[in-house]
């Protein structure tokens, strides 16, 4: 059932602006030849982490990347947008400076300009491929200044401020991005998701069913890649998920209540959250850590997505890695009884969520036809890269799905792809507009 109103919901955002799930065109025009070649600055806005890389393409699907990662304040997600640029600005500078002297990696002669690919991943209304007015904050950014703002000029103006070398060549999604770069490395790629903070997927659509883009005068046999954003699915009216009374908390105590309805029963940014409520709520019920001191626990976000992890993979009989999570972060003794029930939590919310995932991969597997043939799906994020099972547990729910030819559909870690793919789509983009096509896209 999940799947199949997923599958309706990502057809009516194709048909329609202004849908919950957006299913956002990217002027990005069909696959990489994967014979990309030279040398690309990318710069990842991502939910955590800002990273900036030096992207050199080499063809035949290979690449060499160099980067530096920066962290982001939860301060820094909050206050003015402008801001926010100016420091993702400064960090390309630093960038620049530290990799650019005598023998450096960088090399820039006077006048010249690098091209460069900005991954900014929260859903973005774009007009042409180096503009995005952003449509609302995702992964609890909540900067002002910025919602309905063109993000692209406001990133111009901070690389203005710090006279950089660069010309800001493509607006990317990180989703788009793992996309372009995992078709470029494996040609049997037609889809790809973000499991990391937040959740997403693009894939390849064709121009003829983008009903709402009629009005560009694109030919009919050209291909567009299409950021779903499908994280904002069953937003708002909460009709196709079954949520639990822990997911409604998440849902009410968080910047967007009814937002990202989806991407709150998957995503890194809650699933810690999740488990720390269940926790919290046996603590008050007297059932768990009976007689201990809990405020540490009690702390909104106390728990990280990354503990869960460490306690699924715990392969001790006496739960050891449970017992150090517990008295390490929380100040807390546990019984076995307690580790084996806390480890049977974490199954439960890491299962559900690839679960539920496997019905995204599915509503586009069967709208695009993708199951015959096969295709592989490039994924990307911690949660996809680092969560025991996880991979394996998308796999039982296209089985679930689709019986036995789920096997066809084979979901692979996708290399980099918010820098990589980021750096071929300004390769591929400056190469069309360089060729006459369709320039004012
Ligand atoms: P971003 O979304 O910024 O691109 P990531 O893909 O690294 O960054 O995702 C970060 C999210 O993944 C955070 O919410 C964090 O809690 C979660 N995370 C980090 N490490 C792990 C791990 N080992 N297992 C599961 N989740 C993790
Ligand atoms: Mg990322």
């Amino acid at each position: 059932m999940i799947t199949h109103s997923f599958r309706e919901t990502l057809d009516g955002g194709l048909e329609k602006t202004g849908q919950v799930v957006p299913m956002i065109p990217t002027f990005v025009f069909g696959w990489p030849s994967g014979d990309e070649l030279g040398d690309y600055l990318a710069i990842d806005l991502g939910g955590t982490n800002l990273r900036v890389c030096l992207v050199n393409l080499q063809g035949k699907g290979k690449f060499e990347v160099t980067q530096s990662k920066y962290r982001l304040s939860e301060e820094q997600k909050q206050d003015d947008g402008q801001k926010l640029f100016d420091f993702c600005a400064e960090s390309l500078k630093t960038f620049i400076d530290s990799n650019s002297g005598e023998g450096g990696l960088i090399q820039v002669s006077p006048g010249q300009k690098l091209p460069l690919g900005f991954t900014f991943s929260y859903p973005c209304k774009q007009d042409r491929i180096d503009h995005g007015v952003l449509i609302r904050w995702t992964k609890g950014f909540g900067a002002a200044n910025t919602e309905g703002e063109d993000v692209a000029a406001m990133f111009q103006k901070s690389l203005e401020k710090f006279e950089l070398p660069v010309t800001l060549t493509a607006l990317i999604n990180d989703t788009t991005g793992t996309l372009i770069a995992s078709r470029y490395v494996n040609p049997t790629t037609k889809i790809a998701c973000i499991f990391g903070t937040g959740c997403n997927a693009a894939y390849m659509e064709h121009i003829k069913d983008i009903p709402k883009i009629k009005d560009l005068g694109l030919p009919d046999n050209v291909d567009m890649a299409i950021n779903c954003e499908w994280g904002a699915f069953d937003s708002f009216e909460h009709e196709h998920l079954p949520r639990s009374k822990y997911d409604v908390i998440i849902d009410e105590a968080s910047n967007k209540p009814g937002e990202q309805a989806f991407e709150k029963l998957i995503s890194g940014r809650y699933l810690g959250e999740i488990m720390r409520l269940v926790i919290c709520e046996l603590i008050d019920d007297g059932i768990l850590f009976l007689g201990q001191n809990t405020y540490k626990v009690e702390v909104a976000n106390a728990l990280d997505t990354a503990l869960l992890s460490l306690m699924e993979s715990d392969p001790t009989d006496e739960l050891l890695m449970i017992i150090g999570i517990f008295s390490h972060f929380f100040a807390l003794e546990t019984t076995l009884a307690e580790r084996q029930f806390l480890r049977a939590i974490a199954r439960l919310i890491g299962r559900r969520a690839a679960r539920l995932s496997a019905c995204g991969i599915g509503a586009l597997v069967g709208k695009m036809g993708y199951l015959e043939d096969g295709c592989a799906v490039g994924c990307d994020g911690s949660l996809y890269n680092k969560y025991p099972g996880f991979a394996g547990r998308i796999h039982e729910g296209l089985i679930d799905i689709f019986g036995e030819k789920a096997s066809n559909i084979r979901t692979h870690h996708a290399e980099d792809g918010s820098g990589v793919g980021s750096a071929i789509i300004a390769a591929m983009t400056k190469a069309r507009k360089d060729a006459g096509l369709y320039v004012n896209l």
